[in-house]
């Protein structure tokens, strides 16, 4: 069988450097191993999924040069590639696991489900299925069903013994089956749940390696189950040692940057990125930092990879970042990278439109527009302390409004004000006194273009990154 490699994002949020690094490292793989990588978008989770995330994954990989071969936008001998448009495709395996007795519908009411979960963790146990509908009879499962009473589908989990497998990095593990859960695999909305969907597309699509983040690795003996019950030879699976801050914490927005688009509006190459992340999939000797994916290729080997986890240093990041502009670009090459990022969100022209109802001189434009096209801004706490809001205030103000960024669908002004006009009324706070602290952190100044245009233009990520900066000012 040929090697067939995936990457599996859920369009959810913004697209994070973790999967520009599990897609890398499937890429490095297939290389390595003659096959290829293909793009799945697993959205079974519909209220979650959206088409925007979706676009933004896959601008995102493209913008990083990390190429798949067959997808929902390559199309390819396996599709559709988007879960939600194989939906006719998993009922089948769903009512062969119920015929084989390997999964059982289950009636249990959220109420129910609820404390039977707060019982358990009172008891100190980790909260699982209790096998209430384990036992219902098929006239009993009839007459719910004729009632009208819609289930869910469980898998059914052996009581005894431990699920044992070879992971590609973790190497022999092994995990008790009375730890595992008596899976959902098919909601009461007739959607799968991730589990069933991942396994039988998997299968399907000839799936030969499955590497991804290691916090799947917990959910392997469920996936092994299901091969089994299916009859079906299950893949190799590699789960990766998640990528952690510098003090081993996890990854995450609120302390660092992880949206891809942040690194590519804060004028990141997308070169220097793949080259960052690469580092820890080779074994290289000092000096021989510098790769393109194609040297991170040649010199890819599972045994670099430590179990411990990459750190995501900004600072390397920032020095290898540096050397690809100084090292690697042309002059040319470089005038067409500013150019093509200066484009990112249309923050040139956008702050160009809305700069000239406001200068005398063309001279006056640059200073206008700076905000637009830089990273951090140059701001202290006595800026805050200076203004009328004052520092507390500010801060009230600031992390009123920040959660706004991961919650609004659309980035636009007009959503963008609509929010802050709600916050405002919700928090019984004039407008006047809550856009003036944001026009601070966001414009660096208490005088600059309109807010939330500037917003709409700088961009979800910067946005964050922004608001994050100045509420840890203000914090102190
Ligand atoms: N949809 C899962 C995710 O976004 C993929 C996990 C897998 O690769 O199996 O993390």
């Amino acid at each position: 069988m040929s090697p067939r490699l995936r990457i599996a994002p859920s369009p959810t949020g913004e697209p994070h450097v973790g999967t520009a690094y599990t897609a890398l490292f499937n890429i490095l793989l297939a290389r390595k191993l003659g096959g290829e990588m293909i793009l799945r978008i697993e959205d079974t989770d519909q209220s979650r999924s959206t088409p925007d995330s979706e676009r933004k994954v896959m601008e995102a990989l493209n913008w990083l040069g990390l190429n798949w071969t067959e997808g929902p936008d390559k199309g390819g001998a396996y599709g559709p590639y988007r879960q939600s448009e194989r939906r006719d495709i998993y009922a089948p395996y769903v009512e062969e696991l119920l015929d084989n007795g390997h999964a059982f519908k289950c009636f249990c009411s959220r109420e129910r489900l609820e404390t039977m979960r707060k019982a358990q963790q009172a008891k100190g146990q980790q909260p699982k299925y209790d096998g209430h509908c384990l036992s219902l009879t098929a006239e009993e499962v009839r007459a719910k069903e004729a009632e009208g009473e819609v289930p869910v589908v469980r898998m059914k989990i052996p009581t005894n013994g431990a699920c044992a497998f070879e992971d590609g990095i973790y190497g022999a593990v092994s995990i008790p089956w009375d730890t595992i859960d008596m899976q959902v695999i098919l909601k009461a909305d007739g959607m799968p749940t991730y589990h069933l969907a991942n396994v039988v597309d998997d299968h399907l699509m000839k799936i030969t390696h499955v590497a991804r983040g290691e916090e799947w690795l917990s959910s392997v003996p469920k996936h092994i189950l299901l091969y089994q019950y299916f009859g079906w030879q299950a893949p190799q699976f590699i789960h990766l040692p998640l990528l952690r801050n510098l003090d081993r914490s996890k990854l995450s927005k609120r302390r660092n940057p992880t949206s891809i688009s942040y690194f590519s509006t804060a004028g990141y190459l997308p070169e220097a990125l793949v080259n960052f992340l690469g580092l820890g999939f080779v074994s290289i000797a000092e000096g021989e930092e510098l790769m393109t994916l194609d040297e991170l290729s040649n010199r890819f080997e599972l045994s670099a990879l430590s179990k411990a986890g990459a750190v995501f240093d900004l600072q390397k990041l920032d020095w290898l970042n540096g050397r690809w502009i100084r090292e690697k670009l042309g002059a040319q090459d470089f005038a067409a990278r500013m150019h093509e990022w200066s484009d990112i969100n249309n923050r040139l022209l956008g702050g160009l439109a809305l700069a000239q109802a406001r200068c005398v001189k063309l001279s006056d434009v640059p200073m206008l527009i700076a905000f637009l096209l830089s990273d951090k801004l140059d701001l202290t706490r006595e800026h805050f302390a200076a203004t009328k809001t004052g520092v507390e205030e500010s801060l009230a103000i600031l992390e009123a409004v920040a959660p706004t960024v991961e919650t609004l669908g659309e980035w636009d002004k007009t959503a963008i004000e609509a929010e802050i006009r709600r916050i405002s009324d919700e928090t019984g706070r004039k407008i006047r006194i809550m856009v003036a602290p944001l026009y601070l952190a966001i414009t660096g100044s208490t005088k600059s273009l309109p807010l939330f245009d500037s917003m709409e233009l700088l961009g979800r990520s910067m946005v964050r990154q922004r608001l994050r900066h100045s509420i840890a000012l203000l914090k102190g």
